[in-house]
């Protein structure tokens, strides 16, 4: 039985972790907080007493931490120190490009093989095993982390060498971000022009204007498929959680002095958004900004 160290069991990391579980791996769980370790021991999980007591008894170390500071911190000063040779090392938190590069150069000194893992889909997809990975790190590294990344996702991509896993999360976010204001604020125009929210639906979802955010996450109540904006923006991808992917893709365009106009609009508006108090609200509840 292969032996998973999973550190950070949050909202993400529970569900991922109960996943691994339920394919007969053995989960050795660790996090800070006792609320989540006792979930995890709920799920099947074995309670480890430190980070470094659970690297040093795996064959993977699998982290899920809220940001780049808690990554690099527990890599340098706890994993690193602790694992055997030849433990795989998966970071599947959304961090800067930069930390993750560094961490896995810091890993590969040490003669260890560490991919960058970050995952799309939310808390649901987390617990339903239907996430996302998008991976960077060397190709062999990527061949052995496939079982256990398909234990708890649908697609695994290898996107390119360290780092690429993040590159490709905050791009396809800064994306999302931008778009997903730009449909809102065609419904709102479309409205203040006299035109009917579903009939703007069914042409602009047919024609060249069509985006994700319109056609399967549609921002107004009552049109497309259902989506936060049915249950008043309740649940969904939180905006808090847009605002730090965006500033993860803006600190990511300044350390390779990339031009990104339509995503720091995007970083502000979401920022105004979250000030305002809506940190908690899905992200598509900015069409409120925009009324
Ligand atoms: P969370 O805050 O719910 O969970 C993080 C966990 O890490 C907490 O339980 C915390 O106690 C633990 N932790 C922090 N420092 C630790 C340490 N030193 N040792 C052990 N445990 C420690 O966050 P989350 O929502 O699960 O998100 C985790 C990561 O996944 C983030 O990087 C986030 O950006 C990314 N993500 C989240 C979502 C989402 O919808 N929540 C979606 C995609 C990606």
């Amino acid at each position: 039985m292969t032996t998973v160290a999973f550190i950070g069991l949050g909202n993400m990391g529970s569900g991922m972790a109960d996943n691994l579980v339920k394919n007969d791996y053995n989960v050795l769980a660790f996090d800070l907080s006792e609320a989540a370790l006792a979930k995890a021991k709920d799920a099947g999980c074995t309670i480890a007493q430190s980070t470094e007591q659970a690297a040093a008894e795996a064959d993977i170390v699998i982290t899920m931490l809220p940001a780049g500071k808690h990554v690099k911190d527990i890599y340098s000063n706890q994993i690193l120190a602790s694992v055997r040779e030849g433990t795989l090392l998966i970071d599947c938190s959304t961090i800067d490009v930069e930390t993750a590069k560094s961490v896995s150069e810091l890993a590969e000194k040490k003669g260890l093989k560490m991919l960058d893992a970050p995952v799309s889909g939310g808390v649901a997809a987390a617990a339903g095993g239907t996430l996302t990975f998008m991976v960077g790190g060397d190709a062999d590294a990527f061949d052995k982390a496939h079982g256990v990344l398909s234990a708890m996702g649908k697609k695994i991509v290898h996107a390119g060498g360290h780092g690429a896993g993040q590159a490709a999360k905050i791009c396809n976010n800064m994306l999302l971000g931008a778009t997903m204001i730009a449909t809102c604020e065609s419904f709102q125009l479309a409205q203040k022009l006299g035109l009917d929210a579903q009939v703007f639906f069914d042409i602009a979802s047919n024609a060249s204007g069509q985006t994700w955010s319109m056609t399967t996450y549609c921002p107004v109540k009552g049109v497309g498929p259902q989506s936060p904006a049915d249950n008043d923006f309740a649940g969904g991808f939180a905006s808090a959680l847009m605002l730090k992917d965006l500033g993860l893709a803006m600190q990511g365009a300044k350390d390779v002095n990339a031009q990104v106009p339509m995503g720091e609009l995007a970083a502000k508006w979401f920022e105004m958004h979250c000030e305002e108090g809506n940190a908690g609200r899905d992200f598509s509840s900015i069409i409120n900004r925009l009324a």
